[in-house]
């Protein structure tokens, strides 16, 4: 496996092993875990050439956020990719990336990131598919691998590489938790005992949610109700939304029909966790 730090070393290495291979990519912020694995165990499977960046972005990060405290640690990240097998982590400086002067920034404009996690993060959804675009640039995927742990990034990027007509395929990929449901995430090593704990309200949230949906009820106001009800039980908790949406309008529903997603952030002490689950109504009626 090879590390790479300059673009264009990263440049060489896909020009002179682009021909007739197919290239996967997974782009991380690094602070490694389970669900960034199961990205690259897929992209292993599926491709001849496989990259994972590590980068945690500054651009997507709010002046208020934990950009300064997020993990960092190369050297693990490092041996965890590689005993994968992926074939190259890209990892460059937010100098190489944003040098001096740097002033170009790519945006989805509409509704999609103005919502949810666009208004909870302003600029967030710019940093995202600023960074993006420019990887893609930098290393040509055929085939790029999301989690759906960041449920509206995908619809975004989807939307990016659609309307740029770029040539590449966005594979999502199911939310990977811990045994109690956490969705598993690098900002889960920020708890302490207690946070870690009161953090399982978001999954427990959702699957009583699932329930009553299973049960009948069709009223998305009265589900958010007693999601809110139930997780302001746990004083560490405080939510930041919590709403039911089409899973690919991201438009709030008037009635639970068909297949909806529910999603939520809420944070835990200071730590902000998003966490989301689809539910289909035909569930309700097998
Ligand atoms: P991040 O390093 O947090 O930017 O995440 C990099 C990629 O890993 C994104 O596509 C995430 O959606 C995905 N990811 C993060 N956590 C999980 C998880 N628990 N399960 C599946 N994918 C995940």
């Amino acid at each position: 496996m090879e590390l790479i730090k300059h673009i264009s070393k990263m440049r060489n290495y896909i020009n002179r092993t682009r021909k007739e291979k197919s290239i996967g990519f997974i782009p991380t912020m690094g602070g490694l875990h389970e669900g960034h694995l199961s990205l690259i165990r897929k992209g292993r499977k599926d491709s001849d050439v496989l990259v994972v960046s590590i980068f945690a972005n500054p651009t997507q990060f709010g002046p208020e956020e934990d950009f300064e405290s997020y993990p960092r640690d190369l050297n693990r990240d490092i041996k965890l990719v590689e005993a994968e097998g992926a074939d190259v982590i890209f990892a460059p400086s937010v100098k190489e990336i944003y040098p001096d002067g740097y002033s170009t920034f790519v945006e989805v404009e509409e509704y999609l990131t103005s919502t949810l996690e666009g208004d909870s993060r302003p600029g967030h959804f710019r940093g995202v598919t600023t960074i993006l675009t420019k990887l893609f640039n930098i290393i040509s995927p055929d085939r790029t691998y999301l989690g759906e742990k960041d449920y509206q990034q995908v619809l975004v990027v989807k939307k990016l590489v659609n309307e740029l007509n770029l040539d590449n395929q966005i594979i999502v990929l199911p939310i990977v938790r811990e045994n109690d449901g956490l969705a598993i995430s690098s900002r889960n090593s920020y708890f302490n005992e207690k946070e870690r704990e009161a953090a399982t309200i978001l999954y427990k949230s959702l699957k009583k949610a699932q329930e009553w949906t299973i049960e009948g009820e069709k009223d998305p106001a009265r589900i958010i109700r007693k999601m809110k009800e139930l997780i302001e039980k746990e004083p560490l908790a405080e939510i930041d939304y919590i709403t039911i949406v089409g899973p690919s309008s991201m438009e709030k529903v008037q009635s639970i029909e068909g297949e909806v997603l529910i999603i939520l952030a809420v944070k835990i002490g200071k730590v902000r966790l998003i966490d989301n689950m689809r539910v289909k109504t035909s569930m309700c009626q097998s």
